[in-house]
């Protein structure tokens, strides 16, 4: 295991120290940083893996999926052997990265990123990564990023288009001045119906990458200060100039909050980008050994590892079942017939 000695500590990051911009004090202001990133899939498994090997201090990784042989194209911390094991991205991920830099500390966490889940984590994060895949999360974090002062780090990915952009609370609009709530609604256009090509990942998560060091060594007079959005195909760039907080924002402005009403209880079912995933998410924590044995007794085949467990319903169907009470019902995109499949299949009074 390596030490941050003085002698390790310059040589291991000799190249980004002489690096004038950084030097010594910026590698030591990395050291002593925590970075929130949300969703470890294509974005968010690059964005951790820079982040590692710049010497983010302390990092925690929050993604509510496991991996997949459809995500090894694009993701470029996971192996074949994470999606036989159905290993959940977060964990696969800190083990990668903990092999890469031992000298940091690195937190995962296998948890939905909701109102209910963000408070422990964006709690002391110096700055919060945007490694999702949808509108909804990406505006939850804005949001939440605005009420703390924290500068949120915007991507997005789509076919061969990337876009990113640094937002920082007293400088530039939120994100929900920027795309509107609307989107919260449907994401449009999605790597589910344009597909995705790793290198439009690696630019994005390059964009964002290099962003947060500057912010996080204490360069923040080098921030783009833009909203960059390339299409790596055809091969344009466009970039605009970020507008100013807006004044009648609750969230970048002056404006006071609304009382926001909150739509649907925990058990609100939510389709996953791109997956033909549907996630239910129950009240009561769930156990796995009861639900493994429950599976069984019903005649599904059952996978299982420490973090959760799948259970095939038909050729076209299955749970998977986290400790945290969550359900992917996998081979629908439609929540009325994922909420059926669980009022039909979970043991009674597990669906309140
Ligand atoms: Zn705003």
């Amino acid at each position: 295991m390596l030490n941050h000695t003085a002698e390790r500590f310059a040589d291991r990051y000799s190249r980004q120290i002489r690096f004038a911009p950084i030097g010594q004090e910026g590698q030591r202001k990395l050291l002593n940083s925590t970075a929130l990133i949300v969703g470890c899939g294509a974005l968010g498994a690059s964005l951790a893996q820079h982040l590692t090997r710049a010497g983010v201090g302390r990092l925690r990784i929050a993604d509510r999926d496991y991996v997949e042989p459809s995500n090894l194209q694009r993701q470029v911390l996971f192996h074949e052997a994470d999606a036989l094991a159905a290993l959940p991205k977060a964990v696969a991920a800190a083990e990668k990265l903990r092999g890469m830099n031992s000298g940091i500390h690195i937190d995962a966490f296998v948890t939905d990123v909701n109102r209910h889940t963000l408070g422990p984590l964006i709690e002391g994060a110096d700055i919060v990564l945007d490694g999702t895949d949808n509108a909804a999360t990406r505006l939850l974090l804005s949001d939440a990023c605005y009420e703390r002062g924290i500068p949120f780090i915007y991507g997005g990915v789509t076919g061969a288009e990337g876009m990113s952009a640094v937002l920082v609370p007293g400088e530039t609009a939120c994100l929900r001045c920027l795309i509107g709530d609307e989107e919260a609604g449907g994401d449009g256009e999605s790597c589910d119906t344009a597909g995705v090509l790793s290198a439009a990942v690696e630019f994005t998560a390059s964009l964002q990458a290099i962003e947060s060091v500057k912010y996080l060594t204490g360069n923040r007079s080098a921030l783009r200060g833009s909203w960059v959005a390339a299409d790596l195909w055809r091969f344009s760039l466009r970039e605009l100039q970020l507008p100013k907080p807006s004044e009648s924002c609750s969230h970048c402005g002056t404006t006071p909050a609304e009382t926001s009403i909150h739509v649907g209880g925990p058990s609100y079912p939510v389709t996953l980008c791109g997956r033909d995933t549907v996630q239910v998410t129950l009240d009561e924590p769930l156990e796995l050994d009861r639900m493994r044995e429950w599976f069984s007794r019903l005649g599904c085949e059952v996978v299982s590892n420490r973090y959760l467990m799948k259970a095939m319903l038909s050729p076209d169907h299955r749970f998977v079942l986290f400790p945290d009470g969550r359900i992917l019902v996998q081979g629908t995109s439609d929540p009325e017939e994922a909420m059926r499949l669980c009022r039909r299949l979970l043991p009674a009074g597990a669906l309140r």
